[in-house]
């Protein structure tokens, strides 16, 4: 288990279920927390073990032993494969996660095998190549959709693995003392307002399904209602299924065009950063972009910018933009932050930055520091599209050439911006 960090709804371990029931040999699931995995620190790692406790729980209620350990995955998912006669993996797309596949199917001594589960429509079976845009993926994944969300129901398991050697395991008592103990980045800490897990998933899903989903149309940008869903950061860490998410907004009691608005979103964005991360070896670099949004940024790169701010500046919200500085703020100590405003955030990255690389270079680093759901491919779709990915041209102007540009005017005239500002400085 790596990617899929829950025990309802998860393809892998289904499969993995029917393997040791088949072969009538006990299941034992093993996580590997990595202590130096790329970028993570102590926000990350609080909301992710919140939810493996629970799944460990869940898991051994099922009669499966899960073993957690410390150290490199693949060297001891390799060990704990030598006694086992099928080994099951999760899937990954960033390229760390690839290639901790790989050495595992490498070294294994048995079957080892890969289950789709944090995409609803698995990346090959929706397009062979990168798509430049939403349009271009918008049916393949829709018209697929339903065919992958059955609503299954879990095979018992026939052996309990209470026998299964347990010495090496290490225990998850106190979350805040194992994070304290790894020796991870500890400068950005655990957030108030978010805890990980299943449970606490369903209940947003729940929430949104019941209030928010029906203004998500015409509501879904306004930075103050916040008619969405806040589920980024739990299908991030894989603690919920999109499948269940897909079959609730679906069965839900809410206008079509809301729902519509929703599934844009959350099936079609969503899996086309996937897409785009599957297909691009060099996804979080500038080199990614479209030709044409580095051609016209290229001819822009000398243009005068109304103001610059080191990387510091920006992550102690030392701007002179109020706004601004609050989404920051916002980011820094909740670890979330409205897709409106993080558009707004990113594109103003790029009007401060002495060069488009830079401003690529701050954004992603800040985006993945501060945010519960960053480190994922969407955001490095995300971060691109800031730059023009999967967008077209706009009218040309100063700085951001033919990449489309946002300004304080907008934030101004359409959403009550200030009580935006008075209640993130509240914080
Ligand atoms: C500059 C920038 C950086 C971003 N960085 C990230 C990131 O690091 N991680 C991340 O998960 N999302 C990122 N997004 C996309 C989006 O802002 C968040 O997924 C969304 O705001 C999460 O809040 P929510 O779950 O309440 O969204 P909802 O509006 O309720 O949407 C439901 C789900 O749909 C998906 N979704 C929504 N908007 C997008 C989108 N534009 N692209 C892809 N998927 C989407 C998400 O999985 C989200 O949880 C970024 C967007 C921008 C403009």
């Amino acid at each position: 288990m790596q990617h899929s960090q829950r025990a309802d709804e998860n393809p892998a371990l289904e499969r993995a279920v029917a393997h040791a029931n088949a072969c009538n040999l006990p299941l034992l699931v093993l996580f590997v927390v990595d202590p130096a995995y790329p970028e993570a620190n102590a926000r990350h790692y609080t909301f992710m073990l919140e939810g493996l406790k629970e799944t460990m729980a869940a898991l051994r209620r099922r009669g499966a032993h899960m073993a957690l350990r410390l150290g490199n995955p693949p060297e001891i998912a390799v060990k704990v494969a030598q006694k086992a006669a099928v080994v099951v993996t999760d899937r990954g797309y960033l390229r760390h996660l690839v290639e901790w596949r790989a050495a595992l199917a490498d070294a294994a001594p048995c079957l080892v095998e890969a289950v789709e589960g944090d995409v609803i429509v698995p990346v090959e079976s929706a397009s062979r190549k990168r798509e430049s845009a939403a349009r271009t993926i918008r049916r393949k994944l829709t018209s697929a959709a339903s065919d992958f969300c059955h609503d299954d129901q879990p095979e018992p398991l026939h052996q309990a693995a209470r026998g299964l050697d347990s010495e090496a395991d290490v225990a998850l008592g106190d979350i805040g003392q194992f994070v304290a103990e790894l020796g991870c980045d500890d400068s950005v800490p655990a957030v108030k307002d978010w805890s990980g897990g299943t449970k606490a998933a369903r209940k947003r899903l729940a929430a949104f399904v019941a209030d928010g989903l029906a203004r998500y149309g015409e509501g879904r940008s306004d930075i103050v209602a916040r008619n969405v869903s806040h589920l980024s950061p739990y299908l991030h860490f894989g603690q919920i299924a999109p499948m269940e998410v897909y079959r609730a907004a679906m069965a839900a009691d809410a206008p079509a065009a809301s729902k519509d608005s929703f599934i844009d979103e959350f099936l079609v964005r969503r899996e086309l950063a996937v897409n785009f991360v599957y297909h691009t070896p060099d996804y979080d670099q500038y080199s990614c972009l479209p030709d044409w949004a580095k051609a016209t940024l290229d001819a822009h790169r000398n243009d005068r910018r109304e103001a610059t701010y080191t990387r510091s500046a920006l992550e102690n919200s030392k701007t002179d933009d109020p706004y601004w500085n609050a989404a920051m703020r916002e980011m820094r100590v909740t670890g979330y932050l409205h897709n409106h405003l993080r558009m707004y955030w990113g594109k103003r990255i790029l009007a401060w930055s002495r060069t488009p690389q830079t401003a690529y270079a701050d954004a992603l680093y800040l985006n993945n520091k501060y945010l519960l759901d960053g480190r994922d491919a969407n955001s490095y779709a995300n971060i691109g599209w800031l730059f023009g990915l999967h967008d077209r041209g706009w009218p040309e102007r100063e700085v951001f050439g033919k990449v489309r540009s946002m300004t304080s005017g907008g934030l101004k005239r359409k959403f009550d911006v200030d009580a935006y500002v008075a209640w993130a400085q509240a914080l």
